[in-house]
């Protein structure tokens, strides 16, 4: 089987010389178009999402509890399991707990962007001042850095907790 050559198309001489005599048309450095800022309708979006979200939060939490209070603190109470099923117990009661604290900071950072909209410099980053973009904050409501600051940040909290850094 042949395989067909791909024909190579080189510039002759005239064209090369001409091509390296052309001056160089001084470009500008390439930048990014400016974040855009969020309209009044996506702000909108954004508080019936925080919303909706703190609704889902607290009702994770609610539900968290619930299950320590009704499943595991009975089991725990029961003479009837043995060691191993109070181990098993007392993992997910840690896990509970854990989810709790999760969803306990999420609720603060919530209450948080509530007042940055209310004080007006929702959508500013916190580091630098400049807007953190439309696409950024729809994606993550929460986020108070752009992403520049933010990359920043973390990687300053890096250095600072060193391998604790999860
Ligand atoms: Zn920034």
């Amino acid at each position: 089987m042949t395989v067909a050559r791909k024909k190579e198309v080189r510039p002759n001489r005239a064209s090369r010389a001409a091509v390296s005599a052309r001056p160089q048309p001084k470009r500008a450095q390439p930048r990014l178009d400016p974040p855009k800022k969020l309209s009044k309708a996506e702000l909108r979006d954004v508080e019936r999402r925080l919303d909706e979200r703190q609704r889902a939060l607290t009702a994770a939490i609610a539900e968290e509890r619930r299950r320590i209070d009704n499943e595991a603190l009975p089991q725990l109470d029961a003479d009837v399991g043995d060691q191993v099923d109070q181990a098993f117990v007392m993992t997910s009661v840690e896990m509970e707990r854990g989810l709790i604290d999760r969803y306990t900071e999420e609720l603060g950072k919530i209450a948080a962007v509530r007042e940055r909209l209310a004080s007006g410099v929702f959508g500013q980053c916190t580091d630098c001042g400049e807007p953190i973009g439309a696409a950024r904050l729809q994606a993550q409501p929460t986020a108070v850095r752009c992403t520049d600051c933010q990359w920043r940040h973390e990687k300053i909290v890096d250095i600072a907790t060193g391998a604790m850094a999860s």
